[in-house]
C-alpha cells in the first residue's frame, strides 16, 4: 500500500532526534486484528515542541505508547521504524529499551492521581528514580527529590517530602509526576493530556511550567491533546490525527489561519471563542469510527460536509499544500473554499 510522505520540521530546523517511519500499531481481538495506528511518519527535532491533536480513539496516545515501548505483544503488534538518535527502538533489546525510558524519553500521563502509588510518599516515589537508576544513596536521592520538587514549584518541598499523594491536589500530583519524569534529564518528554483532569487556572500553570522547564533543560516536548487552545499556546508545529492516521500537519500559524483538511477546520470551528460568547458552539456531526470499523476510503467521509464519490473509495494520502512543511490528507486539498 502507498504510504504518506513524512511530516517533518520546517526547512532549516536541526536534524531529527526522533524519526518515526510508517509506524503501525494493531491489536489482536477475538474478532480479528484491529488497527489503532495505520502508518504514521513524523520527526521531532531537539528542543522542539510538537503538538499531536485528535479526539479520543484517534491513535495519538497509542502511537506514543509504541514510541515508549509500552505496547504489550501480544495482543499488540508494532511495525515500522522508531529511530531515536539514529537507532531503531523497535530493534533494541528489552533491557536497552527500559534504559531509554526515563534516561532519554519520559512520559507524563493524564491522570496523575492514579499514576502515583497511593501507599508511598511522594518523596519516596521521586527519590526511588535516583536510587534505582542512578545508584544514589537514600540520603542523596532524598536531597535530589527536594531539589526537583522545588524545580516544579511544589511549595514547602522539604516539608512535603513525606506526604502521600492523597494529601496533594490534582495539580500538585501532576507536578510530582512531572518531577518524576524529569528526574533523569530526558531529552524527550511526552505529555499525554497532562492538564485534562485539571481546572482551567491549574491547566495554565502546568503548561507554563512545562514550557519553562523545556526552556531550562532544552528537552523536546511532545504534547498529546484534544485541546487546540493548549497546543496553540506552547507548540510551534502540530499534527492532527484521525482514525489512526495523520490528516494534517504544519506550523501552528498555518494550521489555525489556513487549515486545509475539513476535520482540522471543524476542530478549529468547535473552539470556544470570546467573540461568540452566548452563541451556539459548532460541533462536528457524528462520531469517530470505532476501532475495527474503519470506513473505506477517507475515514472522515461519513462526517465530512465536502465528501465526494472518490472519498468513499480511495484513501487520501498526505500531500504538500504548497506552504512550507504543510501537509494535508484530503482529495480536495487546495480545492476547498476558505469557509
Ligand atoms: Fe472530506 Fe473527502 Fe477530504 Fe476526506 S478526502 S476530508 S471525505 S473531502
Amino acid at each position: 500500500m502507498a504510504t504518506d510522505i513524512r511530516t517533518a520540521a520546517p526547512k532549516g530546523q536541526t536534524e531529527a532526534l526522533l524519526d518515526v517511519r510508517d509506524l503501525k500499531v494493531s491489536f489482536q481481538t477475538p474478532h480479528g486484528p484491529v488497527n489503532a495506528v495505520g502508518g504514521v511518519s513524523w520527526t521531532l527535532a531537539p528542543g522542539e515542541t510538537l503538538g499531536i491533536i485528535g479526539e479520543s480513539g484517534s491513535g495519538k496516545s497509542v502511537g506514543l505508547e509504541a514510541v515508549m515501548g509500552l505496547i504489550k505483544s501480544p495482543p499488540g503488534h508494532v511495525s515500522g521504524e522508531i529511530l531515536f538518535d539514529g537507532h531503531d527502538i523497535l530493534k533494541m533489546s528489552a533491557r536497552k529499551r527500559r534504559a531509554l525510558r526515563g534516561d532519554e524519553i519520559s512520559m507524563v500521563f493524564q491522570d496523575a492521581m492514579s499514576a502515583l502509588n497511593p501507599s508511598l510518599t511522594v518523596g519516596a516515589q521521586i527519590s526511588e528514580v535516583y536510587h534505582l537508576r542512578r545508584g544514589c544513596s537514600r540520603d542523596e536521592a532524598r536531597r535530589k527529590a527536594v531539589e526537583l520538587m522545588d524545580r516544579v514549584k511544589i511549595p514547602s518541598a522539604r516539608m512535603r517530602l513525606d506526604a502521600y499523594p492523597h494529601e496533594f491536589s490534582g495539580g500538585m500530583c501532576q507536578r510530582v509526576m512531572i518531577a518524576t519524569a524529569l528526574a533523569l534529564d530526558p531529552r524527550v518528554l511526552i505529555a499525554d493530556e497532562p492538564t485534562t483532569a485539571l481546572d482551567v487556572t491549574v491547566q495554565r500553570q502546568i503548561m507554563a511550567l512545562l514550557s519553562e522547564l523545556q526552556r531550562e533543560t532544552g528537552m523536546a516536548l511532545v504534547l498529546i491533546t484534544h485541546d487546540l487552545g493548549v497546543v496553540a499556546e506552547v507548540a510551534r508545529r502540530a499534527m492532527v490525527m484521525y482514525a489512526g492516521r495523520i490528516v494534517e500537519s504544519g506550523d501552528i500559524e498555518t494550521l489555525f489561519d489556513a487549515a486545509a483538511h475539513p476535520y482540522t477546520r471543524g476542530l478549529i470551528r468547535s473552539m470556544p471563542r470570546i467573540d461568540t460568547r452566548g452563541g451556539e458552539l459548532y460541533s462536528i456531526g457524528g462520531t469517530p469510527p470505532a476501532a475495527g470499523q474503519m470506513p473505506p476510503g477517507c475515514a472522515f467521509h461519513p462526517r465530512c460536509p465536502h465528501a465526494v464519490e472518490m472519498c468513499r473509495a480511495t484513501l487520501p494520502l498526505l500531500q504538500a499544500t504548497g506552504k512550507d512543511a504543510h501537509l494535508s490528507a484530503c482529495h480536495l486539498t487546495g480545492k476547498l473554499d476558505n469557509d
